[in-house]
């Protein structure tokens, strides 16, 4: 195994127990280092430090133990298993949902690598090339830790890894046809894997969309950036009169038809394909719920103060169009935009356009996506429901 040493004085990194590593803190010569190969990390006194994988770039190496251990199949299968094991006890791998995150990089101590579930398919997704060079093993231990309610696993790391590696999306275990219906508390999503965004569904917004369910009964609701129509079919499915689910994207609007069709809400639905931040430059004024679940703004720090400006002109639309007493649920994915300065912009977007507005929840990511302690970046979604006077 090669050995990668720190430079001196960069022992704090170790302290905290970050599991990245930066290319500026390394003092050894990596260039005969093997893009994604295992590596031990010493310190500058040549001190055991961790285990992790290299990849040429700023994030130059993901520690995947701080222990000098072996990284084989059974550390794959002890890794995966406590995962699992955390989606069982709260519930998200049962026949009234089968819908969740398996494994979630650093908050599951397997940086690079993110695993969701689909009522008995796992897709992999690597963010890290040592990650997909180990896809078979986690492959296995994903079948070892889930028996018989896996499936099949399909790897889907073409758009998340270099373009030099050549890789293919592939089924690495069994097979199924897609799309596949899968259950989120009891809601039946049409999932495609193969032609849909990210791994084909938003898993993230669970939690958010059972709390709009509170607030959509009798209600007209718009759901922005809808898509695959999560929020619609929830609220839908809670009674509210009429559902609009906008996209800019055709695709996403097919994938909302679908699932409309599944709920057998259709006669209360209608689909919009449209630039949202057009959109709600002007609309009619008669929504009593609107939801804004916009892609990330901004995907590095140089981007923050352009994304929270957007912000704040995207909720400033809503808060002043949305009827009185509305509810508008609304959030931000920018890692880059902590809560504080997202509750920031839509105090500014209420100052702006002059309403009284009262923040009646601050929302979150899931237990399904939880957040290493060790690891603060790991915390990126964030949002209010906010009621406007
Ligand atoms: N709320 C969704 C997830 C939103 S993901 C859910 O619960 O599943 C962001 C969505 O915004 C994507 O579907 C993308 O197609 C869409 N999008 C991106 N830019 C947009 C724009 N300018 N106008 C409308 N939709 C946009």
């Amino acid at each position: 195994m090669n050995t990668i040493a720190l430079k001196r004085g960069k022992e704090a990194f170790l302290y905290r127990k970050h599991p990245w590593i930066f290319s500026g803190a390394i003092y050894s010569d990596t260039s005969k280092i093997n893009d994604g190969e295992i590596i031990k990390l010493t310190d500058a006194e040549d001190n055991f430090a961790a285990i992790g994988f290299f990849q040429p770039g700023s994030i130059a190496i993901r520690i995947l133990s701080f222990e000098e251990i072996e990284i084989d199949q059974k550390f794959w299968n002890t890794r995966v298993s406590s995962a699992v094991r955390l989606r069982e006890e709260l519930g998200l791998l049962n026949e009234g949902s089968n819908i969740c995150r398996l494994i979630h990089g650093e908050g599951d101590q397997l940086s690079g690598l993110i695993v969701d579930f689909y009522n008995g398919v796992a897709i992999i997704q690597a963010h890290a090339v040592g990650m997909y060079l180990n896809t078979q093993k986690i492959s296995l231990a994903l079948q070892s830790a889930l028996g018989d309610k896996l499936k099949a696993i399909y790897s889907k790391s073409k758009e998340t890894l270099p373009e030099r590696l050549d890789i293919e999306n592939e089924y690495v275990f069994g097979s199924c046809e897609t799309p596949h219906i899968a259950k989120e508390y009891n809601h039946s999503f049409s999932i495609n894997w193969i032609d849909g965004q990210k791994t084909g569904f938003f898993i993230d917004q669970r939690e958010n969309r059972l709390l709009l369910a509170k607030y959509a009964k009798n209600k007209k609701v718009l759901n922005t950036f809808c898509y695959s129509g999560g929020f619609s079919i929830y609220a839908l499915e809670a009674g509210a009169t009429e559902v609009h689910s906008l996209d800019s994207s055709k695709k996403a609007i097919e994938l909302v038809e679908q699932n409309v069709k599944l709920s057998n809400h259709k006669d209360k639905h209608k689909s919009i394909t449209a630039d949202a931040v057009k959109y709600m430059n002007n609309i009619e004024s008669d929504y009593d719920v609107i939801v804004l679940d916009p892609p990330a703004f901004a995907k590095h720090k140089n981007k923050r103060h352009q994304a929270i400006k957007a912000y704040t002109r995207l909720n400033a639309n809503a808060i002043r169009q949305i009827k009185s007493g509305g509810i508008i649920f609304t959030f931000s994915c920018s890692q880059v935009v902590d809560p504080f300065q997202f509750q920031k912009a839509i105090v500014n977007a209420a100052i702006k356009v002059g309403r009284q507005v009262r923040i009646l929840e601050q929302l979150h990511q899931p237990a399904d996506h939880p957040i290493n302690a060790f690891h603060p970046e790991g915390e990126y979604l964030k949002g209010l429901i906010i009621q406007v006077e």
